[in-house]
């Protein structure tokens, strides 16, 4: 066992939504661990404000939900740029209604942008990945596909959906060289859960339900991020790693 199981040098990353929260804390992860990495999201400033601080690294602004944006953005940097060697899915989004009240327009965007993106984003990586007959696929599920909390169960229906893509991924393409696993974060504090951190009595709550007994921070991902971007996960296939503090586990 050695350290250099963990090296991601001459390794490129790219990571969907890594303008801010838990996909920039990977980025600068994966950067931190030698890769070479692509930063996404939809706002091209945002993107070059973070690339200022990661020397090396690339801008690939688009849209997950575009499945033809996403193929020319990604056929292009292949050709223009070298191989991705391993890709996170991260990109996503919440909206918090009671069911009975969900808009189906805030339905179908969750439906695109956590679910459908992961498939978009995947198949175009993917495709190069198969040529070469090496690739890391991670997806960002969530601890929602164990838990049903109030007022998200879109969301909890596509990140359980992303959870069984990830082993439907796996199962396709461990024969063409290809690794594909999910994270699954607790409850971590980003824009996401804003109006969560903002909400004094779900910070008690979530103390006492977690066993841990906090809110996880973005940059306690990152050992997850790296083990299954890196040699050390070599056999590890179509697995959902849960990052939080022990809140599914407990009753
Ligand atoms: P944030 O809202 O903080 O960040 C979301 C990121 O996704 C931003 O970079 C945003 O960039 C990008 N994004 C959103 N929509 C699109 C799109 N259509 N195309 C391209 N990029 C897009 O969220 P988090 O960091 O909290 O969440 C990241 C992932 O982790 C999500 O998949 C989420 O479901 C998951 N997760 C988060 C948890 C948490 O506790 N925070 C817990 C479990 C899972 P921009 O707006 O600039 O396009």
């Amino acid at each position: 066992m050695t350290l250099s199981l963990f090296d991601l040098s001459g390794r490129t990353a790219l990571i969907t939504g890594s303008s801010r929260g838990i996909g920039l804390a990977l980025a600068q992860g994966l950067h931190a661990a030698g890769a070479t990495v692509i930063l996404n999201g939809r706002h091209v400033g945002h993107l070059e404000a973070v690339a200022r601080d990661l020397p090396g690294s690339h801008v690939l602004p688009f849209d997950v939900t575009d499945h033809d944006g996403v193929r020319k953005a990604v056929d292009h940097f292949e050709e223009n740029n070298g191989a991705i060697d391993i890709l996170v899915n991260n990109a996503g989004m919440q909206h918090r209604a009671p069911l009975e009240d969900f808009p189906a327009s805030a339905f179908e965007q969750l439906l695109k942008t956590n679910i459908f993106s992961v498939f978009n984003v995947g198949q175009a990586v993917a495709r190069h990945m198969i040529k070469r007959r090496a690739g890391k696929i991670i997806n960002i599920a969530s601890v929602q596909t164990a838990l049903a909390r109030p007022g998200i169960a879109p969301y909890t229906a596509t990140k359980g959906a992303v959870g069984n893509l990830t082993k439907g991924m796996a199962t396709d393409w461990a024969r063409h060289g290809l690794q594909c696993n999910a994270v699954a974060p607790g409850y971590f504090e980003t824009e996401l859960n804003e109006a969560l951190v903002q909400n004094p009595e779900f910070s008690s709550w979530l103390g006492q339900r977690t066993p841990a007994g906090r809110w996880g921070k973005v940059d306690e991902l990152i050992g997850a991020g790296i083990f299954l971007a890196s040699d050390a996960s070599s056999f590890v296939n179509g697995h959902v790693l849960y990052v939080d503090g022990g809140i599914s586990i407990s009753l």
